[in-house]
């Protein structure tokens, strides 16, 4: 199959990330910003309260900061297998507080957790801006509103090297709860607090603001760098790559201009809460996932049976960032396994199961690039130190269905600011694309 003619291709995907990573600062943000990409694409939201239409469509429902849209034709019936990619919305950030408003020697600061694993130094010295959700009381109970301050309101000042003369022999130690809370004014905080300012940014009184899950972020805009402008520089890469490239290949192939010819049901799921464990109302280790599922099977006029024979037909590509070697520290990675920026996606692989993969799903991702005409290359830890995980070993569990886990080459991983090749999104989507819509 080539790729299909609405794949953004080359450094057009790269710009066209930066764009997607740019309006997405929260999971809230994300899911809005692939949702308004599916509309265009002639998806519909369905509201997971009411009931669904009978028969065949392009549709996706959003959950919190999780997504998960499909494309059913005349081709498929109740036992067809499944095609999913799965990406995760979350990066590790600075959330605001209950609580958040602090005062220091005359600065007014918020009080801040920190979300996932962040590289703490990484926040130091950057012009902050604010968004996520929050919910408001409305005249028919509470509401969810998005909040987007896309304006530097705070910032995290490092210690100057005068007050810290070892820093640079002995490094940075950062105590998260004393070093890394904002400065947002001087003297005062705006009138009524940080409650206050947000009540004023949605137009409601103070006392209708209920809750939030609102976090910061760097404004830096997502750039391509390099002389020779091989390289996107952006916050968030991990994994909201992943997350832009599947909304992509999905509408490619399943988009108006493109009846899906193959008996597999096409799905994206991009899950909130993977730098947390996955553990959540819509993370990929609770019942979002199998429950829409079954209810894509209902509305083909199918039953338990039919779920769970299509169910073993079903594969999952779980798309998460991967460790490019690091050109400063390559003793770090295995050495039969170094891993190059714009050479193609990247198959994680442990024997361990800390990654997905295994030989007969590593076959499908294989088929998938081969289709797609991509370049692609294989990872595996070093053994002296801990892997990390991602969203495939647990949606193999959850669903019982063989799953490999893919990612973009990158540097930087969970800093506020990564860096990966301006020619891998291009090559990743391609993949998922073929991945989505194999030939038979
Ligand atoms: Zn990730």
């Amino acid at each position: 199959m080539p790729t299909p003619p609405s794949l953004p291709a080359g450094s057009d995907a790269a710009h066209a990330l930066g764009e997607f990573i740019d309006a997405s600062p929260s999971p809230f943000h994300a899911c809005a910003e692939a949702a308004e990409r599916l509309e265009a694409a002639g998806f519909r939201a369905l509201d997971e309260r009411a009931p669904w239409p009978t028969g065949r469509g392009r549709h996706y429902v959003v959950r919190g900061g999780s997504l998960v849209a499909w494309a059913t034709g005349e081709q498929h019936r109740p036992d067809s297998g499944f095609r999913i990619v799965g990406a995760h919305t979350d990066s590790p950030n600075l959330r605001i507080k209950p609580q958040p408003d602090l005062a220091s020697a005359g600065f007014a600061q918020l009080a801040v957790e920190v979300y996932g694993g962040a590289l703490l130094n990484s926040w130091l010295d950057r012009d902050l801006g604010l968004s996520g959700r929050v919910l408001v009381r409305g005249a028919d109970g509470p509401e969810a509103r998005l909040l987007l301050v896309a304006e530097p309101i705070a910032r995290v000042p490092q210690l100057a090297i005068h007050l810290d003369r070892e820093v640079t022999a002995k490094g940075l130690l950062l105590n998260p709860q004393q070093h890394l809370r904002p400065v947002w004014a001087v003297g005062a905080a705006p009138a009524g607090g940080f409650r206050g300012y947000v009540a004023d940014l949605l137009d409601v009184a103070a006392d209708d603001v209920l809750a939030w899950d609102l976090m910061l972020h760097d404004l830096t805009p997502s750039a391509v760098v390099g002389a020779d402008a091989s390289l996107l520089s952006a916050p968030r890469l991990d994994n909201l790559c992943s997350s832009w490239a599947a909304v992509e290949a999905l509408a490619a192939i399943a988009g108006p201009d493109r009846a899906a010819g193959t008996d597999l049901i096409p799905v994206v799921v991009l899950f909130d809460h993977e730098e947390i464990g996955s553990s959540s109302d819509r993370g990929a280790d609770s019942a979002m996932l199998p429950t829409l599922l079954e209810r894509i099977v209902h509305g083909l006029g199918g039953g338990r049976d039919e779920l769970h024979r299509a169910l073993a037909g079903s594969s999952c590509f779980s798309a998460d960032n991967a460790h490019a070697t690091h050109p400063s520290y390559p003793e770090r990675h295995d050495p039969g396994h170094l891993i190059a920026v714009n050479a193609g996606p990247v198959l994680k692989v442990n024997s361990n199961v800390r990654y997905a993969t295994d030989a007969a799903s590593a076959a499908a991702f294989f088929a998938a690039v081969e289709q797609a005409g991509v370049p692609h290359q294989v990872y595996s830890h070093r053994n002296d130190m801990p892997c990390g995980s991602t969203i495939g070993p647990i949606t193999a569990t959850r669903l019982g269905i063989p799953t490999f886990d893919v990612g973009v080459a990158q540097l930087a991983m969970h800093s506020a600011r990564e860096l990966c090749g301006a020619e891998d999104p291009a090559h990743y989507t391609a993949s998922m694309a073929a991945f989505l819509a194999p030939e038979a």
